[in-house]
């Protein structure tokens, strides 16, 4: 049988591209590397931490070359990717984000395709799919934005106004961080409201009150008649000519190896994995911009920023996640509130420093900061066919290295939050440096010159007529905000192309797809 998509990948850009196509009544095939993440009691417990899950997998380790050090990292393998351990926040990109930036881009010809005028629509339904809660009017950078947040913001929790109150003090201008978290139960009572436990980042929610992909999103997708395989990973996209024809993939519990044919290809897997993906089957060479398939990786460089008190800043321990400081934008980045759970810390750090670590963290109030860093071709990622993991993909490399230019716009922002957190009665704050990829994007770029973006404006791989790329590896540049709000919009944006350029010729029934354009996915 012939699929008229297949999405690999369900994060953001899978999960998102789906849903315009499957609404346009597409026969899709979504494959995921991934399980179900379970829900209950456990998922807050000491066990539930993403990282210490075995949805943060390890069977394809990557070799990690970043700031002086080599390291192993993993992945997020799951049904709706990062976004069931993500913290929610679900911010737009600025208006001049979108603009040329002689500071930034440098020689690295990082331009955005298109303006925030073509996708502000598509924000605005990523926004409705992910139930938002916002508030407008205060954050003076906010783009133009054409329906309201779907959802109040909820009322600040006593830490949020504290850091809000300080920030005013000082001259600036706090705001509230939009946030994919809803607060009242959906109308069916099949998932309940926030019931403000405070463990949103880093874990999944066990209420199902973070909209992530699993919970709001591809249930509502299946239901519409997408087929969904799980543990499924990808090893090889099989070309013919300018048309990528089938995929070929493994079972990861039974290792059994199959190819599944389609009329097109859609990658969603991830900035890191994506590149992989199209390494491993060789396809960076019938593409013009073939030198930048895998480089211009960027990621943010971003920290937290810690206040310690004499009492406990936040005994309810409510979710924390809810003030942002843009003043310093233009010249450096924004600044969120953002206090990882004690929970986290405790089952991530060495056995010996778990206690006293907590020990601090219950009397610290935590400020993010996030700079744009500069997309540069020698940070990015490569295969090595020397080492190979268990399914028959090749060893993934990552090597990155911030620039001056990342480390000044960090370091201001690190002075401002200081000052933030002084003002709010910290005795002493320090630094603590974020080396994930969480917020990886930028690998295999859109943009208008094929001599230097990989992508097309509409996402589609240049050299293939049918092959296009929706996860974050399509960002050309990362702005200073959370990135997955724009994944998001985009792969809609891109997911309604194809839908608009090709017929489905596969599907069950074209007019059901049409008749079900408009109907909510939200809460299922
Ligand atoms: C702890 C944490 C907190 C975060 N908080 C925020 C936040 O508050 N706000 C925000 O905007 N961003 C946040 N982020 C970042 C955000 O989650 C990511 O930017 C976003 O989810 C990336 O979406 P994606 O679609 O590009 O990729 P992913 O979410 O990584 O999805 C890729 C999917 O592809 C699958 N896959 C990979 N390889 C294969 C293969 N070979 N075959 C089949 N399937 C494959 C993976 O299993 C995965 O499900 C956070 C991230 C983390 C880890």
């Amino acid at each position: 049988m012939t699929w008229d998509a297949i999405v690999i990948g369900s994060g953001f850009g899978g999960a998102m591209a789906a849903h315009a196509l499957v609404h346009a009544g597409h026969r899709v095939l979504m494959l995921e590397r991934g399980g179900w993440v379970g829900r209950g009691p456990d998922s807050w417990g000491p066990r539930g931490a993403g990282l210490i899950t075995p949805h943060y997998a390890m069977d394809s380790a990557y070799d990690v070359s970043a700031g002086g050090r080599q390291y192993k990292a993993g992945s997020w393998n799951c049904v709706g990717g990062q976004s069931v351990f993500y913290g929610g926040a679900s911010y737009r990109f600025r208006e001049s984000d979108f603009q040329h930036h002689d500071e930034i881009v440098g020689t690295s010809a990082a331009e955005w395709p298109f303006g925030y005028g073509d996708v502000e629509p598509f924000y605005s339904e990523a926004e409705l799919l992910l139930g938002v809660a916002g508030e407008s009017g205060r954050d003076r950078t906010e783009p133009a934005r054409s329906v309201a947040y779907p959802q109040a913001a909820a009322p600040l929790a006593h830490s949020a106004q504290r850091i809000a109150d300080a920030a005013s003090r000082l001259g600036l201008t706090p705001s509230r961080i939009p946030l994919a978290i809803s607060y009242a139960a959906n109308a069916g009572g099949t998932r309940s409201g926030c019931i403000k436990c405070g463990s949103c980042d880093g874990y999944a929610c066990a209420a199902e009150a973070k909209n992530d992909l699993a919970s709001a999103v591809i249930p509502g997708l299946v239901r519409l008649g997408m087929t969904l395989r799980t543990n499924t990973v990808c090893v090889r996209l099989v070309r013919t000519g300018s048309r990528v024809t089938d995929v070929e993939c493994v079972n990861r519990v039974t290792g059994q190896r199959e190819r599944i044919s389609a009329d097109r290809v859609i990658l969603g897997a991830g900035t890191l994995a994506t590149p992989h993906l199209l390494l491993a089957s060789n396809l960076a060479v019938v593409n013009p911009a073939a030198g930048a398939v895998g480089r211009y990786l960027t990621r943010h460089r971003n920290a937290v920023v810690f206040g310690v008190y004499a009492r406990r800043p936040n005994p309810t321990r409510e979710f924390d996640k809810q003030v942002a400081i843009f003043d310093f934008y233009r010249t450096a980045g924004c600044i969120q509130q953002m206090t990882p759970p004690e929970g986290l810390v405790r089952a991530y750090l060495p056995r010996i420093v778990r206690t006293p670590a907590a020990m601090v963290l219950s009397r610290a109030s935590g400020l993010l900061v996030i700079a744009e860093d500069q997309p540069n071709a020698d940070n990015g990622v490569s295969i090595d066919w020397s080492r190979t993991d268990r399914y028959g993909l090749p060893r993934l490399r990552i090597r990155h290295r911030y620039s001056d230019r990342d480390e000044r716009a960090a370091t201001e922002l690190i002075v401002q939050a200081k000052r933030v957190l002084r003002e709010t009665g910290a005795r002493l704050t320090f630094v603590n440096p974020i080396e994930t990829f969480s917020h990886a994007l930028g690998t295999v770029r859109m943009g208008l010159d094929a001599r230097t973006a990989p992508l097309d404006e509409h996402g589609r791989f240049r050299g293939l007529d049918n092959v296009y790329v929706v996860d974050g590896s399509a960002l050309p540049r990362s702005a200073s905000v959370n990135p997955s709000l724009t994944i998001a919009a985009n792969a809609l944006r891109v997911g309604a192309h194809i839908a608009r350029a090709a017929a489905p010729t596969h599907a069950r029934s074209r007019r059901k797809g049409r008749m079900r354009r408009n109907l909510p996915v939200l809460n299922p």
